[in-house]
């Protein structure tokens, strides 16, 4: 036994906390540890910091020796009464002991998620539906039920480790015996053994099928959206649960309208006399056609919004707008009388130019936030 004192053995104050404590032993026994240091006195120094550890680690034992001071703890002759936990202690160390890797091996795990895109038109993302989509899963195999075994045999008890899964091997130490738990390497920790392999899935218990779902598209998605499906993924291990299936939508682009958010955008071209005189004209809407009255002096870049004709809100009710940004198409060839015509505007309108105060192309970056 140390003479030593045991709070300067561990390195810690007199107030330290338990947790200080263990901390400071951890980190001591780890360096001291026989099997790792290369310090000749190792064996020493580790046995002198169990002993401390083993008192102070005590709350009892603590408090006496506190009091008293080693003569307080005059029982403990021989070998001190340690409470130390090995099997946390050597996990963490070396990586063996402690919790069973077999029992992890036997337990139901939860298949994988599965991720799949789906090319939907624009109007299909408009009003949903429902969508056939088929697809590629791992599901558990139907000749074995996932046993891996060829059906009309059983696995057998695996003679290594008795069917435990686990074999345990004794260690001599310095401390006594360490019983050293590792997987079975014949059995892989299963506990069993397939003499007949399934042919189908070749023992892995899983095979590749395909399936084909009916998915109920809601109104309104769009790209990037997505849609889960619970228990639709990669089938569990072991009796666990089935993975999720996550379609993601991919909106195909239209020949003229665009989506922002919940609105829709449509882009459209009036001629010169229309957007100085005004008309009444007729605008396509996912809906179908509907009026649109364009006032007289309507510049470049104006837009006009349609009420509710926009892609519906895919959570809680109501729908978009559809916005029609107006452009103004300049005829780029005239025949005779058109020109006779634009050249009286022309010297009606006179030839004053004034400096530009919004381009057509800041409105439409306003528009679009670009
Ligand atoms: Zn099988
Ligand atoms: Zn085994």
């Amino acid at each position: 036994m140390t003479q030593r004192d045991y709070y300067e053995i561990l390195g810690v104050p007199r107030n330290a906390s338990q947790e200080d404590i263990k901390t400071a032993f951890r980190q001591l026994a780890r360096q001291y540890h026989p099997d790792v240091s290369q310090d000749p006195d190792a064996e020493e120094k580790f046995k002198e910091v169990n002993e401390a550890y083993g008192v102070l680690s005590d709350l009892e034992k603590r408090s006496t020796y506190d009091r008293l001071g080693r003569a307080g703890l005059g029982d403990m002759n021989g070998m001190p009464d340690f409470t130390v936990d090995f099997a946390d202690l050597f996990q963490e160390f070396f990586g063996f002991g402690g919790v069973s890797q077999s029992a992890r091996r036997n337990m139901p795990r939860r298949g994988a998620d599965l991720n799949y895109q789906v090319s939907l038109t624009f109007e299909e993302s408009i009003f949903g539906g429902d969508k056939e989509v088929s697809y590629v899963r791992e599901e558990t195999c139907h000749s074995c039920k996932g046993s891996g075994a060829e059906p009309g045999t059983t696995p057998t008890r695996c003679s290594t480790c008795g069917g435990r899964g686990e074999v345990r091997q004794v260690r001599q130490t310095f401390l006594g015996s360490m019983v050293q738990v590792t997987p079975c390497p014949t059995c892989n920790g299963r506990g069993e053994v397939i003499s007949t392999i399934c042919k189908t899935c070749r023992g892995r218990g899983l095979e590749q099928r395909s399936v084909k779902r009916v998915v109920p598209i809601p109104g309104g998605v769009d790209t990037g959206t997505r849609i889960r499906l619970a228990g639709e993924g990669q089938a569990g291990i072991n009796g666990g649960p089935n993975g999720n299936l996550y379609l993601e939508i991919q909106v195909q682009p239209h020949k003229f309208f665009r989506r922002r958010n919940d609105d829709i955008l449509l882009d459209l071209k009036i001629n010169i006399a229309q957007a100085a005189l005004g008309a009444d004209i007729m605008v396509p809407t996912v809906d179908g056609q509907a009026k649109l009255r364009i006032p007289a002096g309507t510049q470049p870049g104006k837009t006009f919004t349609l009420k509710n004709k926009g892609a519906p809100h895919v959570r809680g009710s109501g729908k978009g707008d559809q916005v029609v940004i107006i452009n103004v198409e300049i005829p780029s060839s005239l025949n005779t009388e058109q020109r006779k015509l634009f050249e009286q505007l022309g010297t009606t309108l006179g030839s004053e130019v004034r400096p530009q105060e919004r381009s057509f192309l800041d409105l439409l970056k306003e528009v679009f936030g670009g």
